[in-house]
């Protein structure tokens, strides 16, 4: 409230001009603090970042981009965007992005993998780095549903080539609306930051890297937003370790339940989402249907591929403007190419929203239901 409230009194609610005062300048340092990376980079949402990254990345039509058939269709949408073409890549057990797939989809016209943690759930960026590099791809981490977490000990989001994280409503902190970009890479960083501000040539930094110019969009951030962000960011640690203790309160009620154990996790020294695995689809819609708040990731909807429309009939704004005119083959977005995806979201299940119910609530709802699960 006080750094809103700043904002509006400064009456400086546009990022420039407020020099180093300014909450944008100051939420990018701290990202930059935090996650150990020279660039970041605020942005007005996560799809916004994600474009920006591709275009960093000089990636355009006729490329192809391998995303996971399990996320926020955004992840997909971001390679349309820029001209390139998604292909689609099945997830483990672990319901991130499958590191045997992902060789498996790689053509000579594969330019990136995103990865994206989704849940809170870290992919293994062991492997997707090893594989990027012998592949020579680029790696654009899509840490949306996973601000604030790291793998072995570094922040997700800072791994690859470059990371984007969302602050939509639905994620780790949030101002409504509103993303970040981060990148080690100063070239991928010019070129983001001129193609998230209309190409400006005129504003500081703008010719870092000697980029040439070139027309672009508005992805900027406010001043309110970024003041949101900032105080946010400073709580972040906080909400971090209540996941964590939220995990360990149901994983400890889970050990009751027969049937259902923990997904396999990709770090789990560090683990703070929690996905449950039973032994089959009908055995996790039973789960489902006695826990609270809690459902198998394959009813979560809109993060499965096959509701992706726009993606699944390749349509575009102008017909002239679609990637499928670039592109030098078709690309298989079938159900049956991905059987491994819908068995695993099958018998997998997710709790919605049992992280903002207060931690003692959680702890007695688990504790009972696993009572009566036994009795
Ligand atoms: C939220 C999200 C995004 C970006 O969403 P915005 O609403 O544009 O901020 C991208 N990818 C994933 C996996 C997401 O969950």
């Amino acid at each position: 409230m006080l750094a809103l409230c700043n904002v509006v009194s400064r009456r400086q609610l546009m990022r420039y001009r407020g020099g180093e005062n300014g909450y944008a300048d100051r939420f990018e340092a701290g990202l930059r603090d935090r996650c150990d990376v020279r660039h970041a980079l605020a942005v007005n949402s996560g799809t916004s970042a994600l474009i920006a990254a591709l275009v960093g990345l000089e990636i355009g039509p006729g490329d192809e981009v391998i995303v996971p058939a399990y996320t926020w269709m955004a992840t997909a949408v971001a390679a349309t965007a820029v001209g390139a073409t998604p292909v689609l890549c099945n997830v483990d057990a672990s319901l991130t992005i499958d590191p045997d797939d992902i060789e498996r989809r790689i053509t000579r016209n594969t330019r990136a993998i995103i990865p994206v943690h989704m849940n809170n759930l870290v992919c293994d960026m062991d492997r997707i780095m090893d594989i990027a590099r012998r592949r020579n791809v680029a790696v654009v981490e899509d840490a949306s549903q996973a601000v604030g977490l790291s793998y072995k000990g570094k922040a997700v989001g800072a791994i690859g080539d470059a990371g984007v994280f969302s602050f939509n409503q639905f994620k780790n902190i949030t101002a409504g609306e509103g993303g970040a970009l981060l990148t080690n890479n100063e070239k991928i960083y010019a070129r983001a930051l001129m193609y998230h501000d209309i190409g400006a040539s005129t504003r500081e930094g703008a010719n870092l890297h000697n980029q040439i110019v070139f027309a672009s969009m508005n992805m900027r951030v406010s001043e309110l937003t970024a003041a949101v962000l900032y105080t946010q960011l400073q709580r972040l640690d906080g909400i971090v370790r209540n996941l964590r203790a939220r995990r360990e309160t149901v994983l400890s009620a889970l050990k009751n339940i027969p049937g259902a154990e923990p997904a396999p996790h990709n770090d789990p020294e560090n683990a703070v989402g929690l996905a449950i695995r039973l032994p089959d689809a009908d055995a996790a819609a039973a789960f489902a249907g006695r826990m609270d708040r809690t459902s198998r990731a394959i009813d979560s909807g809109r993060h499965i591929f096959t509701t992706w429309k726009p993606i699944l009939d390749r349509t575009a704004a102008d017909p002239r403007l679609n990637p499928r005119n670039w592109a030098e083959r078709d690309v298989d977005y079938d159900v049956a190419a991905f059987q491994p995806t819908m068995a695993h979201l099958a018998r997998t299940c997710l709790m919605e929203t049992p992280f903002r119910l207060p931690h003692p609530m959680l702890r007695r709802k688990y504790r009972k239901a696993a009572q009566s699960w036994t009795a």
